[in-house]
């Protein structure tokens, strides 16, 4: 996880010698600094994955695309909202419940719920090892094709936005407090302990709460209420808060073939 945030969202995935990037929410600048940081040359992203075209997602896109020509996949609303963003760069409409590859990587967009024009969230899985990744945040709701979707995970990155008391006391005014709360909005605390709960299996190795607000949220109290939930059932992983500025990771694989296999960052 690059950073996770309003202010920000991008999440490298990594399988063999193929990169992906979800989300480009920092300025091209910001994305290189944080690339090297990894030790990652921005040239070497084989694609580009747009979960909806918010300014935290798309932010470093228009610079990120003309530089690195990362090929850009996204649902064909997203890549209208984002057209401005895209120039000349060269792009894949995918719709939701479309399995596509790129390079070593499999990957599925699954439909979220969202006041954006089509958003998605993404589970990608390393042909090499199986090893599942997905990425789920900005929805106001768990559907029933979100739960489907991360059903059979290894690594679950999970929007854990809001806690509901501190997003009502706090100092949004009225409708934006309606809307984050809503059901195309921003999934609270809550609603991401009963998600994971729904998808807890033997498998599940990291669970990664997600653009968590800043305002509205405390990463302690997230932790603490995703901890509640999951000392209750049978998980046996880690759980992970993703901050807003700095890299937390990598999560995944580290078995397979030889050890040199990893899934996200
Ligand atoms: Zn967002
Ligand atoms: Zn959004």
């Amino acid at each position: 996880m690059l950073g996770s945030g309003s202010k920000g969202n991008a999440v490298l995935v990594e399988s063999g010698d193929t990169r992906v990037l979800v989300d480009a929410g920092f300025s091209a600048r910001r994305l290189a600094e944080l690339l090297g940081q990894v030790g990652i040359l921005p040239q070497s992203i084989d694609a580009l994955l747009l979960t909806h075209e918010h300014s935290d997602h798309v932010s470093g896109v228009a610079t990120a695309v003309k530089r690195w020509r990362w090929p850009v996949y996204a649902t064909a609303g997203t890549l209208r909202g984002a057209a401005d963003l895209l120039g000349p760069a060269t792009t894949h409409a995918v719709a939701p419940g479309d399995r596509f590859t790129v390079g070593a990587l499999g990957i599925e967009a699954f439909r979220t719920s969202h006041d954006a024009q089509e958003p998605v969230g993404f589970v990608a899985t390393s042909l090499y090892s199986g090893t599942r990744a997905a990425v789920v945040t900005d929805l106001g709701r768990a559907t029933d094709e979100v739960r489907r979707a991360v059903e059979r995970v290894d690594v679950l990155v999970l929007e854990s936005n809001h806690d509901e008391g501190l997003l009502e006391s706090g100092p949004y005014p009225w409708h934006l407090k309606r809307r984050v709360a809503g059901s195309h909005g921003h999934l609270s605390n809550r609603a991401a302990g009963e998600l994971a709960t729904g998808c807890l299996h033997r498998e599940l190795r990291h669970v990664v709460l997600a653009h968590l607000s800043e305002t509205n949220n405390v990463p302690a109290v997230a932790h603490e209420s995703m901890q509640r939930v999951l000392r209750r059932s049978r998980f046996r992983g880690a759980l992970h808060v993703a901050p807003q500025h700095g890299i937390v990771g990598p999560f995944g694989d580290v078995g397979g073939l030889g050890g040199q296999l990893s899934l996200g960052l």
